[in-house]
């Protein structure tokens, strides 16, 4: 039966019946549990290098309390350790700024990237009440802008009207036009994604930013690949820069690693994550919890 990584470390730790100060003996044999439940997890190496690092560092030598068993002490170490790698800052969209507020959505094709448009703009309207215009610049997959538009009609978000034969420049400029003069307080930006990074998505991406000026520029990621995942921010974040990122696909079975190493990697906040295919299937990344997953 699968075991938790708390369970693993109960169980080693708590055979100890020494007490006093944890051993640098006890705290590796529970470092050794901890990196592999996170390489299970998918976790970059070098990432749990420095996360077993530091739960070292703060375990070694601490006195054991006398109202807790050494495996909730080293437990709770590690989930502080993992709560502060993941960014204890909750940040949310920031929409300071003068309206409209341009957010741009950026990711591979298949991420979610166009579903999340949608979730953040009914959010942003539902929630916090803001009067949001959508619009996909995605001029590639003949599909896409009729798919926002219909996501946009059922959740009663406006939508850009599509015309055809502009490109994903001139789209972000008439955009901004319409955010304008309709009074919007928030235009969110759909890009086009592809199968991989390539040279031309970049420069196109490059194009828009200095079109729409964007206040946001979110990077949406499938959880669910990992590492792949991670280069993507790299690269994103290099060439286009990026103020944050939401994780999709967090409702399927990864632990949470995806997370972490996203965070560690890229240092750029986690924001949202999606946790489904409904249009409200969308949280605030909130670091305890995630922490809770990967300790299960
Ligand atoms: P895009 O190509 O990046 O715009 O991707 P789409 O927005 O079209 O999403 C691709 C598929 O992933 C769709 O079937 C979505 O419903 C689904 N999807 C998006 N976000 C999530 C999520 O957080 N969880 C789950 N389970 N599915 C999602």
């Amino acid at each position: 039966m699968f075991e938790s990584l708390s369970e693993r470390l109960s169980g080693i730790l708590d055979k100890l019946t020494r007490r006093g100060a944890l051993t640098e003996e006890d705290v590796n044999a529970a470092m050794r549990e901890v990196r592999r439940a996170l390489l299970e997890a998918d976790v970059a190496l070098d990432v749990v290098r420095s996360f077993t690092d530091k739960v070292r560092a703060r375990a070694v030598g601490q006195e054991v309390i006398r109202s807790v068993t050494p495996g909730q002490q080293v437990i709770k170490i590690v989930h502080d350790t993992l709560v502060d790698m993941l960014g204890s800052d909750a940040r949310p969209i920031d929409l300071e700024a003068p309206a409209p507020v341009a957010i741009m959505m950026v990711g591979l094709q298949g991420s979610g990237k166009t579903t999340t448009t949608a979730k953040i703009g009914l959010r942003l309207t539902a929630r916090s009440r803001r009067k949001v215009l959508l619009a996909s610049l995605d001029t590639r997959r003949p599909a896409a802008q009729e798919q926002l538009r219909v996501l946009g009609a059922q959740n009663d978000v406006d939508t850009l009207p599509i015309v055809a034969g502009q490109s994903p420049t001139q789209i972000a400029e008439r955009a901004m036009t319409a955010g304008r003069l309709g009074g919007y307080d928030v235009v969110i930006l759909d890009t086009a994604g592809r199968i991989h990074i390539d040279e031309q998505l970049m420069l196109e991406m490059a194009e828009i930013k200095r079109v729409a000026k964007p206040h946001e520029i979110l990077l949406v990621a499938d959880a669910l690949t990992g590492q792949d995942a991670v280069n993507l921010a790299k690269s994103f974040d290099e060439r286009v820069g990026l103020t944050g990122i939401v994780l999709t696909r967090m409702d399927g079975d990864g632990r949470g690693g995806a997370a972490l190493s996203m965070r560690a990697v890229t240092g750029k906040p986690i924001k949202l994550i999606g946790v489904g295919e409904k249009a409200d299937a969308l949280e605030d990344f909130d670091p305890a919890r995630i922490a809770g997953r990967i300790l299960g």
